[in-house]
Protein backbone atom coordinates (compact mmCIF):
# COMPACT_ATOMS: atom_id res chain seq x y z
CA UNK A 1 0.00 0.00 0.00
CA UNK A 2 1.04 3.56 -1.17
CA UNK A 3 1.33 5.60 1.79
CA UNK A 4 0.55 9.15 1.15
CA UNK A 5 3.02 12.11 0.46
CA UNK A 6 3.83 13.82 3.37
CA UNK A 7 1.53 16.91 4.49
CA UNK A 8 2.98 20.62 4.26
CA UNK A 9 3.89 21.91 7.40
CA UNK A 10 1.54 24.53 7.60
CA UNK A 11 -1.24 25.40 5.01
CA UNK A 12 -3.93 28.22 4.94
CA UNK A 13 -7.27 26.71 4.27
CA UNK A 14 -9.29 29.14 3.24
CA UNK A 15 -9.49 32.80 3.23
CA UNK A 16 -13.20 32.36 1.55
CA UNK A 17 -14.14 36.12 1.99
CA UNK A 18 -12.85 38.91 4.35
CA UNK A 19 -15.88 38.02 7.21
CA UNK A 20 -14.43 34.71 7.57
CA UNK A 21 -11.76 33.96 10.41
CA UNK A 22 -8.79 32.34 8.24
CA UNK A 23 -7.93 29.29 9.26
CA UNK A 24 -4.35 27.34 9.11
CA UNK A 25 -4.36 23.73 9.50
CA UNK A 26 -1.25 22.85 11.59
CA UNK A 27 -0.45 18.78 11.42
CA UNK A 28 1.12 17.30 14.18
CA UNK A 29 2.73 14.00 14.57
CA UNK A 30 2.14 13.75 18.40
CA UNK A 31 -0.82 14.50 18.64
CA UNK A 32 -2.78 11.13 17.95
CA UNK A 33 -6.78 11.30 18.32
CA UNK A 34 -7.67 14.92 19.03
CA UNK A 35 -7.90 18.23 17.33
CA UNK A 36 -7.25 21.60 19.02
CA UNK A 37 -8.19 25.28 17.90
CA UNK A 38 -6.95 28.82 18.92
CA UNK A 39 -6.41 32.08 18.00
CA UNK A 40 -2.91 32.99 16.88
CA UNK A 41 -3.21 36.64 15.97
CA UNK A 42 -5.83 36.33 14.34
CA UNK A 43 -5.95 33.22 12.51
CA UNK A 44 -7.55 29.88 13.60
CA UNK A 45 -4.89 27.65 14.16
CA UNK A 46 -6.64 24.22 13.96
CA UNK A 47 -4.13 21.50 15.16
CA UNK A 48 -4.62 17.88 13.79
CA UNK A 49 -3.34 14.39 14.04
CA UNK A 50 -0.42 13.88 11.11
CA UNK A 51 -2.57 10.49 9.89
CA UNK A 52 -5.75 12.73 9.23
CA UNK A 53 -6.69 12.10 5.46
CA UNK A 54 -7.54 15.68 3.81
CA UNK A 55 -10.49 15.74 3.62
CA UNK A 56 -10.99 15.09 6.78
CA UNK A 57 -8.55 18.08 7.89
CA UNK A 58 -10.69 20.55 6.11
CA UNK A 59 -14.08 19.21 7.98
CA UNK A 60 -12.57 19.99 11.28
CA UNK A 61 -11.13 23.43 10.00
CA UNK A 62 -14.43 23.70 9.04
CA UNK A 63 -16.29 23.07 12.09
CA UNK A 64 -13.99 25.14 14.52
CA UNK A 65 -13.99 28.13 12.37
CA UNK A 66 -17.95 27.97 12.46
CA UNK A 67 -17.63 27.38 16.72
CA UNK A 68 -15.62 30.43 16.64
CA UNK A 69 -17.37 32.58 14.91
CA UNK A 70 -20.76 31.61 16.78
CA UNK A 71 -18.44 32.18 20.26
CA UNK A 72 -18.03 35.75 18.09
CA UNK A 73 -21.23 36.90 17.26
CA UNK A 74 -22.52 36.09 20.84
CA UNK A 75 -19.45 38.16 22.39
CA UNK A 76 -20.06 40.86 19.66
CA UNK A 77 -19.43 44.03 21.52
CA UNK A 78 -22.15 46.98 21.41
CA UNK A 79 -21.99 50.35 21.72
CA UNK A 80 -21.63 50.38 25.50
CA UNK A 81 -18.16 48.35 25.19
CA UNK A 82 -17.04 50.95 22.79
CA UNK A 83 -17.96 53.79 24.75
CA UNK A 84 -16.20 52.43 27.92
CA UNK A 85 -13.18 51.62 26.37
CA UNK A 86 -13.01 54.80 24.85
CA UNK A 87 -12.82 55.97 28.31
CA UNK A 88 -10.06 53.33 29.41
CA UNK A 89 -7.55 54.64 26.05
CA UNK A 90 -8.13 58.58 27.23
CA UNK A 91 -6.98 57.70 30.88
CA UNK A 92 -4.22 55.61 29.56
CA UNK A 93 -2.99 57.34 26.44
CA UNK A 94 -4.65 60.59 26.45
CA UNK A 95 -3.98 61.69 29.96
CA UNK A 96 -7.65 61.95 29.97
CA UNK A 97 -7.60 65.14 28.06
CA UNK A 98 -10.43 63.70 25.63
CA UNK A 99 -13.88 64.85 25.47
CA UNK A 100 -16.53 63.39 22.94
CA UNK A 101 -20.15 63.27 22.55
CA UNK A 102 -20.70 59.84 20.91
CA UNK A 103 -18.94 57.10 20.25
CA UNK A 104 -20.40 53.69 18.15
CA UNK A 105 -20.56 51.69 15.34
CA UNK A 106 -21.70 52.73 12.08
CA UNK A 107 -23.00 50.79 9.06
CA UNK A 108 -19.79 52.23 6.72
CA UNK A 109 -17.62 49.92 4.02
CA UNK A 110 -15.69 52.15 2.78
CA UNK A 111 -13.77 53.14 5.77
CA UNK A 112 -12.96 51.61 9.23
CA UNK A 113 -13.34 54.68 11.48
CA UNK A 114 -14.56 58.38 11.47
CA UNK A 115 -13.66 61.30 13.59
CA UNK A 116 -15.41 64.60 13.28
CA UNK A 117 -13.57 66.56 15.69
CA UNK A 118 -16.09 69.85 15.50
CA UNK A 119 -18.69 67.95 16.81
CA UNK A 120 -17.36 65.22 18.76
CA UNK A 121 -18.40 62.34 17.20
CA UNK A 122 -16.57 58.82 16.65
CA UNK A 123 -17.82 56.08 14.48
CA UNK A 124 -16.85 52.98 13.61
CA UNK A 125 -17.25 50.42 11.23
CA UNK A 126 -19.88 47.60 11.95
CA UNK A 127 -17.33 44.59 10.56
CA UNK A 128 -14.57 45.89 13.07
CA UNK A 129 -17.32 44.56 16.08
CA UNK A 130 -16.40 41.12 13.72
CA UNK A 131 -12.22 42.26 14.04
CA UNK A 132 -10.23 41.05 16.67
CA UNK A 133 -10.12 43.11 19.76
CA UNK A 134 -6.53 44.53 19.57
CA UNK A 135 -7.42 45.62 15.83
CA UNK A 136 -10.63 47.43 16.61
CA UNK A 137 -9.08 49.34 19.71
CA UNK A 138 -6.02 50.76 17.09
CA UNK A 139 -8.86 52.21 15.10
CA UNK A 140 -10.85 53.70 18.61
CA UNK A 141 -7.42 55.13 19.20
CA UNK A 142 -6.58 56.53 15.62
CA UNK A 143 -10.19 57.94 15.90
CA UNK A 144 -9.57 59.22 19.45
CA UNK A 145 -6.59 60.31 18.53
CA UNK A 146 -8.06 62.44 15.76
CA UNK A 147 -10.07 64.66 18.26
CA UNK A 148 -6.32 66.48 19.30
CA UNK A 149 -4.92 66.17 15.95
CA UNK A 150 -7.15 66.25 12.58
CA UNK A 151 -4.20 65.43 10.00
CA UNK A 152 -2.20 62.23 9.81
CA UNK A 153 0.87 64.46 11.03
CA UNK A 154 4.20 63.02 12.85
CA UNK A 155 2.73 64.15 16.23
CA UNK A 156 -0.62 62.42 15.39
CA UNK A 157 1.51 58.85 15.08
CA UNK A 158 3.55 59.89 18.27
CA UNK A 159 0.00 59.62 20.22
CA UNK A 160 -1.43 56.87 18.49
CA UNK A 161 1.86 55.01 18.78
CA UNK A 162 1.05 54.64 22.39
CA UNK A 163 -0.60 51.52 21.46
CA UNK A 164 1.75 48.60 21.42
CA UNK A 165 0.13 47.21 18.70
CA UNK A 166 -0.81 49.93 16.08
CA UNK A 167 1.61 48.70 13.66
CA UNK A 168 0.79 45.39 13.54
CA UNK A 169 -3.21 46.39 13.41
CA UNK A 170 -2.25 48.42 10.76
CA UNK A 171 -0.83 45.83 8.92
CA UNK A 172 -3.86 43.39 9.13
CA UNK A 173 -6.30 46.06 7.93
CA UNK A 174 -4.44 46.43 4.69
CA UNK A 175 -4.73 42.60 4.43
CA UNK A 176 -8.04 42.34 5.20
CA UNK A 177 -8.84 45.27 2.41
CA UNK A 178 -6.59 42.78 -0.22
CA UNK A 179 -8.26 40.00 0.82
CA UNK A 180 -12.11 41.39 0.50
CA UNK A 181 -11.15 43.84 -3.20
CA UNK A 182 -7.95 41.94 -4.28
CA UNK A 183 -6.64 44.86 -5.42
CA UNK A 184 -3.76 47.38 -4.56
CA UNK A 185 -5.88 50.39 -3.60
CA UNK A 186 -7.44 50.00 0.31
CA UNK A 187 -11.15 49.36 -0.15
CA UNK A 188 -11.17 51.09 3.24
CA UNK A 189 -9.77 53.88 5.01
CA UNK A 190 -9.39 55.20 8.27
CA UNK A 191 -9.99 58.86 8.35
ZN1 LIG B 1 -6.97 59.04 10.58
Amino acid sequence: MKSSPPAAAAQVARVANAADIPVRVVPSRRRRRTVSARMVEGVLEVRVPAWMPSAERQRWAERMRLRVERQRRRAKPGDRELEERAREFNRRYFAARLSWTSIAFAEQNRRWGSCSPDSGLIRLSSRLAEAPGWVRDYVLVHELAHLLEANHGPRFWEMVSAYPLYERARGYLIALDHAAGGSDEPASEID
